[in-house]
């Protein structure tokens, strides 16, 4: 039995065996006669894109399924309680009922959180009003809001100039480095940012809410608006990334630190 000993590790191959020694690499079993090495790598490499572009697109049909707005204001608010509000009022106004509803889909496939409650009410925006003489561009578009019980409660108010020209004023406020997207839909976007860290981290949200010298600057890499204290900071930042801008590693760690979450 001496002349054939089992091995007990592997032995290097014979390189005298090895068709090709200066790649490194054989030639595989169904390899089209008279290709080369390098042919054969250029099939493999395009047998393993094909692969992928297959996979992306199974993944794309997946993942983002084409919103189907609401034809009528009582649907879009069961849609929204589908998705899981508590109460919502839409009132009369459809066209801002399926643009929240999209953004809120966007949000549960992002495995992120929504409101509790819902309401497109101008009231809720009276106080502003009185503040800045009812102009409409100096009113916001929507703001959130906590009772003690920990529910959250999104406002969207249907006066505000922001619904008639979405796509211009979020260039303007980009262009001017106060939003940190020219996004249409960052206003909402933002809110909802709010909403998120004060779900994901109440003691975050609830403590010092100033921004130090060093984090202001930090904070000015993503906007001016985020420069104003560390929960607009916060919002911007989620909005940003929501949007999927790419963001320095100071502008990430001080963001998680303050309660945000990464998408
Ligand atoms: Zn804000």
């Amino acid at each position: 039995m001496a002349g054939h000993a089992r091995p007990t590790s592997l032995t290097e191959t014979d390189k005298s065996k090895i068709p090709f020694p200066d790649s490194g690499i054989d030639k595989v079993w169904n390899y089209q006669p008279g290709a080369g090495v390098a042919d054969e790598l250029a099939r493999l490499k395009k047998v393993e894109q094909d692969k992928l572009k297959r996979l992306g697109q199974a993944g794309d049909a997946e993942t983002m399924p084409a919103f189907i707005r609401s034809s009528t204001v009582q649907q879009a608010e069961q849609e929204a309680l589908k998705l899981g509000v508590k109460s919502v009022d839409y009132r009369q106004h459809l066209d801002i009922a399926n643009d929240v509803n999209d953004i809120f889909e966007q949000i549960i496939q992002k495995g992120e959180v929504l409101p509790h409650h819902v309401d497109v009410d101008a009231a809720a925006f009276v106080l502003w009003g009185q503040q800045y003489q009812f102009n409409p561009d100096r009113v916001p578009a929507a703001f959130w809001a906590d009772d003690q019980t920990g529910d959250t409660y999104f406002y969207l108010n249907p006066t505000s100039s922001y619904w008639l020209n979405k796509q211009a004023q979020a260039k303007h406020e980009h262009s001017t480095g106060y939003w940190a997207t020219d996004h249409q839909d960052h206003p909402i976007w933002h809110e909802l940012g709010h909403v998120m860290q004060y779900d994901n981290s109440p003691i975050a949200y609830q403590a010092q809410t100033q921004l130090t010298p060093t984090e202001l600057a930090i904070a000015g890499k993503v906007s001016g608006y985020a420069q104003i204290d560390v929960r607009e900071f916060v919002a911007e930042t989620f909005a940003a990334l929501s949007f999927g801008k790419t963001l320095p590693n100071d502008v990430l760690t001080l963001y998680q630190l303050y309660g945000g979450l990464l998408p």
